[in-house]
C-alpha cells in the first residue's frame, strides 16, 4: 500500500462507519460502562475526518500520527487515551516507510498492542481492546512467518480480531470502569473490543475493493 490518498479515503470511510456504530457501541458501554463510548468515538473520528484534507502531503507515518493525537485530543476517555497512544506508537514504528508491507503492518500492529499493554496494564483475557488488538498482531506476526502478502495478512488480523471480540462476552472485566462489575460483566461484548474490531473491518473492507 503506497498511495497516499487510498489511505485517507480508507480512513475517511473508518470515520463514517464508526459514526454509524454509534448507537451499537453505547449499547455495549451502557452494559459494561458510563455508555459514552459511541460518542466518544464518533468524536474522535469527527475530528479525524476534518483533518483528513490537509494530511495529503504527508508520509504514511505522518498521517497516521496526526490521526492518532487529532483522535486523542477529541475523543477523551480511556479509549482516547490508550488507543490514540497505541497509534502514535504505531506511526513512530513506520517513520520513513514509503510502503505498508506484511512486515511493516506486523510491525505497527505489535507496537500499538504493546503500548496499550504498557500504558494500561491490561493482558489479553482481561477482556479489554486488546483482545481484539493483540490476536490481530499475532495473526499478522503468523501471516509474516507464512510469506503471505498484505490483504491476506489484514484478512488473518480481521478473522482473529472478530473471534477476539466475541470472546470478550466470556470473560470477567478485569481493567477499566468495567472491572467494578465483576462476575456481571460476563455475556456482554467489550465496547473496546468491539470499536477495535469495526476500525480493521472498516479499513479492510474498503482495501479488499483495490485488489
Ligand atoms: P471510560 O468511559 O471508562 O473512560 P471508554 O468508554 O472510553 O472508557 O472505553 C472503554 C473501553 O476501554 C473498554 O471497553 C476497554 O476495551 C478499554 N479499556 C479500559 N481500561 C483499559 C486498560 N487498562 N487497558 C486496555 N483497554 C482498556
Ligand atoms: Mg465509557
Amino acid at each position: 500500500m503506497t498511495d497516499t490518498n487510498l489511505v485517507l479515503r480508507m480512513l475517511e470511510k473508518v470515520a463514517t462507519d464508526i459514526e454509524g456504530a454509534q448507537e451499537h457501541l453505547t449499547e455495549l458501554d451502557s452494559a459494561l460502562g458510563d455508555g459514552d463510548h459511541g460518542v466518544s468515538m464518533t468524536i474522535g473520528f469527527r475530528a479525524v475526518r476534518q483533518v483528513l484534507p490537509d494530511l495529503a502531503r504527508e508520509d504514511l507515518a505522518g498521517i497516521l500520527d496526526r490521526v492518532a493525537t487529532t483522535f486523542q485530543a477529541a475523543a477523551g476517555a480511556t479509549v482516547g487515551a490508550l488507543l490514540g497512544a497505541g497509534v502514535t506508537t504505531a506511526a513512530g514504528a513506520l517513520k520513513g516507510r514509503k510502503e505498508l508491507g506484511p512486515a511493516d503492518l506486523s510491525l505497527a500492529f505489535r507496537a500499538a498492542a504493546d503500548r496499550v499493554m504498557d500504558l494500561g496494564g491490561a493482558r489479553p483475557g482481561d477482556k479489554t481492546m486488546l483482545d481484539c488488538l493483540d490476536p490481530a498482531a499475532t495473526a499478522i506476526e503468523g501471516a509474516v512467518a507464512q510469506g503471505k502478502g498484505t490483504i491476506e495478512a489484514l484478512e488473518a488480523a480481521l478473522e482473529a480480531a472478530r473471534a477476539g471480540m466475541n470472546s470478550t462476552a466470556q470473560m470477567i472485566a478485569r481493567k477499566g470502569r468495567a472491572s467494578r462489575l465483576g462476575e456481571r460483566t460476563r455475556g456482554h461484548v467489550d465496547p473496546g473490543a468491539a470499536s477495535c474490531f469495526l476500525i480493521l473491518q472498516s479499513a479492510v473492507d474498503f482495501l479488499r475493493t483495490y485488489q
